[in-house]
């Protein structure tokens, strides 16, 4: 089994692994050590990683729970909805200050407002990346809208951008943050006292979007 980590080096004297609760696997390394040599000892460790990330009590996977029927809410632009089941034939899902599904398609809730969810997070959040990209002069390969759980976005070496549809649950700010903190990777890869800078002149509130998301990050391992 191969597993994906992340090495973050540092003045330390020895290597130190942890799963965090999204799963992400940290190599915590000295500056000295090669990537060989790192990779190397994380193979020893295999198991042991193994183990922990299949300690579901830990690191929960929270099962979906909404049921669709009337009165339930669902989270939207950081808003909850109350949802009618209504009798009258509708095709898909309507959304005016509420949303409003036909008992007939019922038994496809989560489908239906799963397209729904993704096709709102294309439309929010396309605007928003051509927006921050002009505002920091920077250019990206492709906007791609995902299913990872347990990250709300991220950036490939081929300056792709990707993003979790599930942010579409959070306030238009927070998209905001996480958008332009994607795009301000394309300039600073790491989280340094720069990447932050930059960040600070798009976003100058960024703190209330990061607390937000501190707040609610379980919204990720849930679907609605
Ligand atoms: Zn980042």
């Amino acid at each position: 089994m191969q597993f994906e980590y992340h090495i973050k080096y540092s003045n330390r004297k020895t290597l130190n692994i942890s799963v965090e609760r999204d799963r992400s696997i940290i190599v915590r390394a000295p500056e000295h050590l090669t990537f060989e040599k790192i990779d190397k000892l994380v193979q020893t460790k295999k198991q042991w990683i193994q183990e922990k990330l299949n300690h579901t009590q830990k690191y929960p996977i929270i099962a979906d729970s909404k049921e669709f029927v009337s009165g339930e809410t669902l989270l939207f632009l950081g808003r909850n909805y109350q949802l009618s089941v209504v009798e009258e034939e509708i095709d898909g899902i309507e959304f005016d200050q509420r949303f409003k599904i036909s008992k007939t398609n019922q038994h496809k809730a989560n489908e239906l407002f799963k397209e729904w969810y993704l096709n709102q997070a294309i439309t929010k959040i396309k605007p928003l990346v051509v927006k921050y990209a002009r505002s920091l002069g920077v250019e990206y390969n492709k906007i791609k809208i995902s299913e990872m759980r347990y990250r709300w976005g991220s950036c490939t070496p081929k300056n792709n951008i990707i993003f979790n549809w599930r942010i579409i649950k959070a306030p238009m700010y927070v998209l905001e943050y996480l958008v332009a903190h994607e795009l301000v990777h394309l300039i600073e890869g790491n989280h340094t006292f720069e990447f932050w800078n930059i960040l600070s002149i798009q976003i100058p509130n960024y703190e209330k979007a990061k607390n937000w998301l501190k707040k609610n990050g379980q919204l990720l391992e849930i679907d609605f």
